[in-house]
């Protein structure tokens, strides 16, 4: 048996979906292992305002705080028994930080992340950053990425920063349901101008909760044509999850199972 590589994505752990955390934290104990790299794609957070926010525990009435501490420690039990845990932002838990990835002993990721997977290159996103016809989204993409604007969000009490996810979670609810559905969907030439500017055939995001393998026609800088393939995880619910799995050197294959 050689190495398993699983990435998931889009889990928007929330403390009011606890069956989402317990179907996640199953198939964590389920799938950790020696040989295994764990990829968490963005996103695993429906809302993340901080790493001190852990420091509260049960003294935090929203229980967003003990829901972040169980997660992070099992991961760090994962990371314990040696699985390798590699953490990417989404853009609702971009403010995810190196107190978080310590204590749960995953590294952080950037986006976009190119490794080797199964010995083919492959590019590794979250996604938002290729659904670029979403203009006030992106425009809101490069506030949220600004050191000086998260440092004055983090500078702010917690309640308050739970009180500005909460509106800005509703916020986007709002804008989101009266968006044209091609606008959230990735742009097909963002794609193919990421995939060549990385040198790589394969690239896999998850981000629009729309799970699909789509084969892809990349050209070269001389011309020549090449298949390339995209794959984009699902989001979890709270009986059902998404996983891409590569078994040593396999092909990923895109599996959803229930919980
Ligand atoms: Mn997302």
């Amino acid at each position: 048996m050689g190495k398993t590589t699983l990435l998931i994505s889009d889990l928007h752990l929330h403390p009011g979906a606890p069956d989402i955390t317990r179907g996640f934290l199953a198939w964590l104990e389920e799938n950790r292992g020696t040989d295994v790299d764990l990829y968490l794609l963005g996103d695993i957070f429906d809302a993340w305002i901080g790493d001190d926010l852990m420091l509260l525990g049960d003294a935090d009435p929203s229980g967003h705080a003990r829901l972040a501490c169980a997660v992070a420690d099992q991961l760090k039990a994962a990371s314990d028994r040696g699985t390798r845990i590699y953490l990417m932002h989404g853009n609702r838990d971009f403010l995810l930080g190196s107190d978080f990835a310590e204590r749960a002993g995953a590294t952080l990721l950037n986006d976009p992340q190119r490794i080797e997977l199964g010995g083919e290159p492959t590019l590794l996103m979250h996604g938002d950053s290729l659904c670029t016809r979403d203009e006030a989204y992106m425009a809101f993409r490069v506030k949220a990425r600004d050191p000086q604007w998260q440092a004055s969000i983090l500078a702010m009490p917690i309640p308050e920063r739970l009180a500005l996810a909460s509106q800005l979670r509703q916020q986007s609810g709002e804008a989101n349901s009266t968006k044209a559905a091609d606008i959230m969907d990735v742009t097909p030439d963002e794609v193919l101008s990421a995939m060549q500017q990385h040198d790589v055939k394969r690239l896999i995001h998850g981000h629009t909760h729309r799970p699909d393998v789509h084969p892809l026609t990349l050209t070269a800088a001389d011309g020549s044509k090449t298949q390339g393939q995209r794959m984009v995880i699902g989001d979890w619910s709270s009986n059902e999850g998404w996983e891409v799995r590569i078994d040593g050197d396999g092909a990923p294959a895109l599996n959803r199972f229930t919980f």
